[in-house]
């Protein structure tokens, strides 16, 4: 079963790769920049949880040892949390850095691109846009569109584009058809830490 999701991921990874190269006068990532990981709920299926405890138990003792308090922690918070939606720093993030990089989840892999709607007709971009990072070369905030303008005054040939990366798009039966797994059950990633 891992083995067959791996695979999936395979062609998950080329596919993103094509997408990122695309629209790489677009994409300010760096190692460091840890935002996307630090205030969102992160669904994770039953199988990207299997897959990253694999890389949790790759991990030195002193690594896991943080992680295990981060969970505590982010667990605690949510029980106080009177909001409805409860986002939280991801408990792998040691240092600003991902400690599961090669297990992480699907809704990580796609951090930073802009992905289509749910109804396809318009484009969702990423939040760090305001901070000066990602699209914000091409981003007009005043008008919250991508402008044409800004694109023009580049030169340079790609275009931003948006694609379906929606994780219930790459999570869809449907989109990993012939791969011989099953997704699982869906919820956000501290929720799998619930006894
Ligand atoms: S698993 Fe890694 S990449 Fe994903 S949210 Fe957590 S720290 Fe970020
Ligand atoms: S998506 Fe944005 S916040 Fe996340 S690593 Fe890239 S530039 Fe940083």
């Amino acid at each position: 079963m891992i083995e067959n999701y791996m695979a999936y991921l395979m062609m998950l990874e080329e596919k993103l790769k094509r997408f990122f190269d695309s629209q790489k006068p677009y994409i300010f990532c760096k190692p460091g920049c840890s935002k996307c990981c630090e205030n969102a709920q992160y669904p994770f299926s039953q199988i990207e949880f299997e897959y990253i405890k694999i890389g949790f138990n790759l991990l030195p003792y002193n690594v896991k040892e943080q992680i295990r308090q981060n969970v505590e922690r982010t667990l605690e918070l949510k029980r106080q949390n009177k909001e409805k939606k409860f986002a939280y720093v991801c408990p792998f993030l040691i240092n600003n850095m991902c400690s599961v990089y090669n297990y992480r989840g699907i809704i990580c892999r796609t951090f930073g691109l802009m992905n289509v709607d749910v109804d396809g007709a318009g484009s969702n971009i990423p939040f760090c846009a305001y901070d000066g990072l990602n699209y914000s070369n091409v981003f007009d905030q005043e008008k919250q569109i991508i402008s044409k303008d800004m694109y023009k005054k580049l030169g340079v040939k790609e275009e931003p584009c948006a694609y379906n990366v929606r994780y219930e798009f790459l999570t869809d039966p449907d989109f990993a058809k012939g791969f011989g797994f099953e997704f699982g059950e869906i919820k956000p990633l501290i929720d799998w830490f619930e006894g």
